[in-house]
């Protein structure tokens, strides 16, 4: 076993699964480790990170310092790539950790809350290396969990791609609008950006900062102002019902929402925070009496929701949005109808469409909308 899931939980999910052995934390190393101590009938317990039946690693998640000089993926040799080529990603990682300290994010215990960047070289060979052996156009994705911190690290990747003048199509999980600029987009834009993805959670001033978000208002609207201006299609994710959440905050946010997105973007908005061990949410809930220190939290987990945007509110002010406005849908609702993805596959091909997918099918929901067909 191994994963985010499983590092949270190592000892609840072990036990469940009744697996013999569990990693916590990164794996690239450990896994080895682990492999090789069994091949030669070792004994896996103590090793560090390894949970087992009768042991637990060395009872805190060690973060493997040396991130840098780890191989480059080759996941394309290792299986049929074909199949993503045309609506899947290559998925890049340009450094891991996170500084910051969102109320309820899990990413700084699972990855360490110091940053471990990769070298803009290293990033971008791996790019030049896997589009070369794919030979065919496929987007590269980055999946850091905020692609634009620590400040000029994004900046640096984007000068080195151009100066390669690499020919990919590039898109970014976590823009955090802290870190945004004219300079970051402009550089984003000529490196090959087709789409991003943009988390603020929320656009309330009250919730980013009981979520601890470490960006003001004004980088949210300075945000989503850059994104209409550099033309880069977004994703943006809002996440309702945290501490201090009501009806007035939730309509600030969708007040934002009409005023500054893109109607031509997409809106996810999910409503509860899953608590986590570990994490300053989990805390908080403790504290307020909402969980109890026994709680396992894993089965049946637990969503957060303020006192006032309980669970059945929540979903029926979401559900009230997204219905009013076409380009907002609850994050429960990731899958089209079939009908309506052949018919933008269809559509892309006949018209050699290269926007992103969610255009096009944002598109083809208003008309199916229109025809009464939704
Ligand atoms: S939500 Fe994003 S920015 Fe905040 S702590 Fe988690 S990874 Fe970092």
């Amino acid at each position: 076993m191994g994963g985010s899931g499983f590092t949270i939980f190592p000892e609840e999910i072990l036990s469940y699964t009744g697996a013999d052995y569990g990693i916590a934390g990164e794996g690239e190393e450990t896994l080895l480790t682990l492999l090789q101590t069994l091949e030669r009938g070792g004994d896996a317990r103590g090793i560090p990170n390894v949970y087992t039946s009768s042991s637990k690693g060395s009872g805190f998640l060690r973060i493997e310092e040396d991130y840098e000089s780890r191989p480059f993926s080759t996941i394309d040799k290792k299986l049929d790539f074909n199949q993503y080529t045309e609506r899947g990603v290559y998925s890049i990682q340009t450094k891991r950790g996170c500084a910051l300290q969102c109320l309820y994010c899990s990413y700084p215990l699972l990855e360490g809350k110091k940053y471990r960047l990769r070298s803009p070289v290293s990033i971008v060979s791996e790019i030049e290396e896997a589009s070369d052996r794919i030979g065919k156009p496929i987007t590269f994705e980055f999946v850091d969990s905020t692609f634009n911190e620590p400040k000029g690290h994004a900046e640096e990747i984007c000068r080195e791609l151009i100066r390669r003048k690499l020919k990919v199509r590039l898109r970014t999980m976590g823009v955090n609008p802290r870190n945004t600029s004219k300079e970051l987009f402009g550089l984003m834009k000529e490196a090959g950006f087709a789409q991003i993805d943009v988390t603020p959670d929320s656009a309330s001033p009250s919730v980013i900062k009981s979520l601890r978000k470490g960006f003001t208002m004004d980088d949210i609207r300075r945000t989503a102002s850059l994104i209409k201006e550099f033309d880069l299609p977004a994703m943006w994710f809002f996440l309702f019902g945290g501490p201090g959440e009501s009806r007035k905050t939730f309509n600030e946010t969708i007040d934002f929402i009409d005023e500054y997105i893109n109607p031509a973007d997409l809106v996810y908005m999910s409503g509860g925070l899953r608590i986590y061990p570990g994490t300053p949410l989990y805390k908080h809930a403790v504290n307020e009496g909402y969980i109890s220190p026994e709680d396992k939290l894993l089965h049946p987990f637990v969503f957060y929701f303020s006192s006032e945007s309980p669970y059945d509110s929540l979903r029926e002010w979401i559900l009230e949005a997204c219905d009013q406005r076409l380009h907002c849908l609850p994050s429960s609702d990731t899958t089209p109808p079939p009908g309506m993805l052949r018919e933008a596959s269809v559509l892309r091909k006949a018209q050699g469409l290269d926007e992103p997918m969610f255009r096009t099918l944002l598109r083809l929901r208003r008309e199916w909308k229109a025809a009464g067909k939704l």
